[in-house]
């Protein structure tokens, strides 16, 4: 009898007991791992996830349109590598919460993953809107609350987190706090990187976001004004939008870090974009920085030896043109000759030896990034000295509630290959469980 009143009173005392409460505010990718995390703790925690936007997951479902690049497939020694100066602080994250993770998260979700060309990995439908329902909908059986349309504006006075929302100003009180806000790349889907200053503010530390994964604008074309940069009009009205393909891109840059590789992209009205100049880009980005250019070196023939080219260009032409001459005796033709006739001066087309030299490197100069919001991820952000291994912010005079960050909004850029997603995934989880352990759940 006894017991049972004892029993009953304690059951009473835990009902009465009001579970601490955690906001997650971003429902990206990283967002919604940190509220996962978090919803497994329970009844013990009220998780409630804000976003600005109508709804979560807008950047994750245009990445799921070229078919969702989740992760890739490398061994852990080459993939922490694709991190560059930021391997060391992302690998006890990716290593809790990596690749081979991320495939049984979503295979426990009804979506399986497949190892594709090049060791990608993409859900077998290629698509992240089944990814995303499923979650979404196994977020909210968990008991995590989604409040849209709203926008976070900062701290009030007292420690409340501020937001604007349909009904005006709401504060909202937290016993804790994940921000997942994302870079500054695309800011109609969400995340414009306005937090910078309502973080800077506070103290927090912050490197400036900066375009990763992005396009650049070509110098002008040698014997031009340097005021007229981009191509000529006569190839940009004829090529703009065009692929380079089976070319090879080679840049090493002033303090010595090399990138040499085979791949494609295309040109746009006034320089360069996609997948093989995505890659090089932080190295290029870096350089104009440094310096106010950078010179990449382009074969247009990755598969011919130098003196295989040289052979073929000097090779009797008899009265053809050099055009057909190229064309007939290396398949050099549209986009890739009219490179040659832009970048090269008449001299240098009609001397073989400096021709076949361009055919295999090309200088091509670029002067300026495309700006951020065109950019596939952006650099900068939190910076990780000023936080912990948990992710949670330390700053000199201290942030209450507690302050988690995770995302594309720390200080880390990767190139694309399922890099990007990995990161975001893992330090959502670290953050999570972060907040787990300074509530001491
Ligand atoms: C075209 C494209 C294709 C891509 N394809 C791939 C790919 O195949 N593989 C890959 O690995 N990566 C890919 N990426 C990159 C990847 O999508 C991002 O790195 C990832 O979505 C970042 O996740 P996140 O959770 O940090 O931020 P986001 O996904 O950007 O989410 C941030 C969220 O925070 C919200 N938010 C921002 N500010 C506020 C505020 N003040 N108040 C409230 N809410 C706010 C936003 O509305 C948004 O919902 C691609 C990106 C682009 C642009």
């Amino acid at each position: 009898m006894q017991t049972d009143f004892l029993l009953n009173h304690t059951t009473s005392l835990a009902q009465a007991t009001p579970p601490l409460r955690v906001a997650v505010i971003g429902g990206g990718p990283a967002g919604l791992m940190a509220a996962e995390v978090l919803a497994s703790a329970g009844q013990a925690l009220s998780v409630q996830l804000f976003d600005a936007m109508p709804s979560v997951g807008r950047k994750f479902l245009l990445a799921g349109r070229g078919g969702l690049n989740l992760t890739h497939s490398e061994p852990p020694e080459f993939f922490m590598k694709r991190y560059g100066e930021r391997s060391e602080q992302l690998q006890p994250l990716i290593a809790a919460f990596g690749p081979n993770e991320l495939r049984a998260w979503a295979d426990a979700l009804g979506v399986e993953t497949f190892v594709g060309s090049s060791g990608l990995v993409f859900p077998k439908d290629m698509k992240a809107a089944p990814l995303l329902r499923a979650w979404l909908q196994r977020l909210r059986n968990a008991g995590v609350q989604f409040s849209m349309r709203h926008r976070w504006l900062g701290w009030a006075e007292d420690g409340a987190l501020k937001f604007a929302s349909p009904a005006g100003e709401v504060k909202v009180e937290a016993d804790a706090v994940v921000l997942a806000l994302g870079g500054g790349s695309w800011a109609r889907l969400g995340s414009d990187g306005a937090w910078l200053p309502l973080l800077a503010e506070r103290g927090v530390a912050l490197a400036p976001l900066q375009p990763s994964n992005c396009g650049f604008e070509v110098a002008a074309a040698p014997g031009r004004a340097a005021a007229s940069a981009g191509w000529s009009e006569h190839f940009s009205s004829r090529f703009a939008g065009q692929p380079f393909k089976s070319v090879a891109i080679s840049f090493t840059d002033s303090r010595g870090r090399s990138f040499r590789r085979k791949g494609e992209f295309v040109a746009t009205a006034a320089g360069v974009e996609g997948s093989l100049v995505y890659a090089v880009s932080s190295l290029l980005r870096d350089e104009i920085a440094a310096h106010g250019s950078a010179t990449f070196q382009l074969d247009l023939l990755p598969d011919r030896t130098p003196e295989q080219v040289l052979a073929e260009v000097r090779h009797p032409r008899g009265s053809r043109s050099l055009s057909s001459h190229l064309k007939s005796r290396l398949n050099l033709d549209g986009i890739k000759a009219a490179m040659l006739y832009e970048l090269l001066g008449k001299d240098d087309i009609a001397d073989p030896l400096k021709l076949a030299a361009a055919i295999k490197a090309l200088p091509v100069r670029v002067i300026a990034t495309r700006p951020i919001d065109e950019a596939i991820s952006s650099a900068g952000g939190v910076r990780f000295d000023g936080m912990d291994a948990q992710l949670q912010v330390t700053t000199p005079a201290g942030i209450k509630p507690p302050l988690f960050c995770a995302g594309e909004m720390l200080d880390w850029e990767a190139p694309t290959g399922g890099y990007l997603l990995t990161a975001c995934f893992a330090s959502g989880h670290a953050a999570g469980h972060g907040v787990l352990s300074r509530l001491g759940l």
